[in-house]
């Protein structure tokens, strides 16, 4: 190809353009199955981590890197901004591939006025489709919400959970206690109603692994979460929970959707635990890997893969001189027990500096300067401006902010933080997810592919602010600045 051709290559194809004419068909075509799998919180900068961790610990790399070096792989950044921020939480980020219209945070497929959105699963379903969930998150959170439910508040997750049934064939993950009576507030029974509706529950891997694929299936693993990889907890892997709903959904003749979310990568940003945090995107590695090679075996199936938001921005930092020191303390994450979840508990309230320095030690390998354990131990007994960044300034934020000495990977705060997203997709239908993409484009290309002709309300940030409150309006001093 001359300069003169690859000037003249069309907006929008990107590396398309390099592929052969029936390579482009291929991509162009219409997939019978659509797995769409998110990596919560996961910032852009976290595949180059993951991708190195991977090495170091597994001796291979990942599978969504390698789908970075695939030309026949659509690739690109998202921006998935929210209605009224441009930093989006994950019930807002969901809804809007759920639905194809943005919304405010912390609400699920709703607009600011209360008109609720028809979500993509419920209208797969009525299109003949099979659909699943699977998630390391409680079934009901934010992410797999944003496919199958309308909700006010994604807070009110027992209500969420009651709208899986029937519009959801396959849910597997966490929160037992949105739907046993026992634990629920208003003591109605959701496992029953799913019993009655033909659902088989399962709670324990074991039953997982030797259900039947044929029955629509609730698996819940855990009360609340499922928890962190690097916990070893007796659960099923993302990757197996992935592997049972695709044998159980992908039987019809008319095609299945579903949804893959590894959610924890965002609960470890979210407490600026590295080694959490990598070793939950391996696992959802793991479970893509799953994804990529039945789609591989089928050829009929769209992979893709994405995140909703970045969070807290890990990277790693030129450390020693010439920076040669950087590897040998990012290879420190590998001696890591255990997750910042378990470290409150371990340390107790109101540690001492010795406490601090002795469980840091025996968990991570690390022996932490006096001043360091000093000031974990007074950030753990609530005392404020150890940190001057503000969103550091808990116990958390303070080891995370320690441990970075050691590890060489930082995080600029512990909130989501408004990056574009990387999102790559393969097989039929692939096409389009190169480039810039916008979160509300994914709707309306999923539904087409569907064959379904559905358009949702939208609004815009100026029509939204009327609906919002007048606190929130005045934050939005500049409501054009993130698009419509
Ligand atoms: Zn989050």
């Amino acid at each position: 190809m001359n300069r003169r051709q690859i000037f003249s290559v069309p907006m929008g194809l990107g590396a398309s353009a390099l592929l052969s004419p029936a390579q482009v068909k291929a991509k162009a075509g219409r997939p019978k199955n659509i797995i769409f799998c998110v990596s919560d919180g996961m910032s852009p900068g976290v595949l180059m981590l993951a991708e190195y961790f991977s090495r170091i610990a597994r001796g291979k790399g990942t599978r969504w890197a390698a789908l970075m070096n695939d030309m026949t792989a659509s690739r690109g950044v998202q921006d998935v901004a929210a209605l009224n921020s441009p930093v989006t939480d994950s019930s807002s980020s969901s809804s809007a591939w759920g639905s194809g219209s943005r919304i405010n945070n912390a609400q699920v497929n709703v607009l600011p006025d209360g008109t609720k959105l028809t979500p993509i699963l419920e209208l797969a379903k009525a299109a003949g489709r099979r659909t699943a969930l699977v998630t390391t998150a409680t079934v009901t959170h934010a992410t797999p919400a944003g496919f199958a439910a309308s909700q006010e508040r994604r807070d009110d997750e027992h209500l969420i959970g009651l709208q899986y049934k029937g519009r959801v064939d396959c849910i597997l993950g966490g929160g037992q206690k949105f739907f046993d009576p026992a634990k629920r507030k208003d003591k109605r029974d959701a496992e029953g109603e799913f019993r009655q509706a033909g659902y088989q529950i399962v709670k324990a891997k074991g039953d997982l692994l030797k259900a039947d694929r044929s029955k629509p299936m609730l698996g819940l693993f855990s009360d609340g979460h499922i928890p962190f990889t690097l916990d070893k907890a007796a659960v099923p892997a993302l990757a197996e929970m992935a592997g049972y709903a695709l044998e159980a959904v992908s039987g019809s003749s008319k095609g299945f959707i579903m949804q893959v979310e590894g959610a924890r990568v965002d609960h470890a940003a979210h407490n600026n635990d590295i080694a959490g945090q990598l070793w939950d995107q391996l696992a959802f590695d793991d479970a893509l890997g799953v994804c990529l090679d039945f789609a591989a075996r089928k050829g009929d199936t769209l992979v893709i893969t994405t995140s909703d938001h970045g969070n807290a921005s890990p990277g790693l930092n030129g450390m020693g001189p010439e920076y040669t020191e950087s590897g040998k303390c990012f290879e420190r994450i590998l001696k890591a027990k255990s997750s910042f979840e378990l470290l409150p508990r371990m340390l107790g309230s109101r540690p001492t500096a010795a406490r601090v320095r002795e469980v840091i030690e025996a968990d991570r390998g690390i022996v932490l300067a006096a001043a360091e354990a000093e000031a974990v131990a007074q950030a753990a007994g609530g005392r404020k401006g150890i940190s001057l960044n503000r969103g550091q300034d808990v116990a958390l934020g303070v080891l995370g902010l320690v441990l970075s000495n050691y590890y060489g990977v930082g995080y600029t705060g512990m909130n989501h933080t408004g990056e574009y997203t990387t999102i790559t997709a393969t097989g039929p239908g692939s096409l389009p997810f190169e480039g810039l993409v916008r979160n509300t484009d994914v709707f309306g290309r999923l539904t087409r592919y569907m064959g379904i002709n559905h358009k949702n309300p939208s609004m815009t940030p100026e029509q939204a602010m009327q609906f919002n409150s007048k606190v929130a309006a005045a934050r939005l001093s500049a409501p054009s600045a993130w698009g419509v």
